[in-house]
């Protein structure tokens, strides 16, 4: 017989006569997986007050500037306006600055939302802010104390830090789309 069953761990929906082997959201093992009753009551996330959301916001600042950092950078190089890549310091500071924030209320929102089990979803999200942070301490070393900023190293450091944001949106962004489908009563 068909059933629903639910991972435990991120909230992902498989219909079949069996879950699945592993969770194709997050990475869980099928023993993460229970039986999706009918009469259960919806699923309780975040509150409404902004405390419960500090993750999705902060995680929103390395997600907006680092494209702004690699444009203005650009703009910089081709229109010979150094400000801007003065400015594009300050913005990997901010960055720098933010992610241990992000990995705190990350981590807060894992045990919180998700019981702290170590499925790969989540072991992905924090390999990628530690990177992000240590890149982002890197450049700005490299930049400070080497002088001017279009070097190869850098600009490498610069488009790791905009992969590893877009990366943490994606799989930040997997687990918020399975949340609002845990909620959903049918
Ligand atoms: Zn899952």
């Amino acid at each position: 017989m068909v059933k629903r069953w639910r991972c435990t761990v991120c909230g992902y929906i498989h219909e079949g006569t069996e879950p699945p082997a592993v969770c194709p959201a997050c990475g869980a093992d099928c023993s993460r997986f229970e039986v999706v009753r009918e009469d259960e009551p919806a699923f309780r996330g975040p509150g409404p007050s902004v405390a419960d959301h500090l993750h999705p916001i902060l995680a929103h600042f390395p997600n907006g500037l680092m494209p702004t950092t690699i444009f203005l950078l650009a703009v910089s190089w081709l229109f010979s306006r150094p400000a801007l890549e003065e400015a594009v310091v300050w913005m990997v500071g901010l960055v720098t600055c933010v992610v241990p924030l992000n990995l705190l209320t990350g981590i807060r929102d894992w045990r919180r939302y998700h019981g702290g089990i170590k499925a790969s979803i989540f072991r992905k999200k924090i390999a990628l802010g530690i990177a992000l942070g240590l890149m982002g301490v890197v450049a700005l070393a490299l930049r400070l104390l080497g002088g001017y900023g279009l070097r190869p190293l850098y600009l490498t450091l610069l488009f790791g830090m905009l992969a590893a944001s877009v990366a943490l949106g994606y799989l930040g962004g997997q687990l918020m789309f399975v949340a609002i489908d845990k909620s959903d009563p049918h």
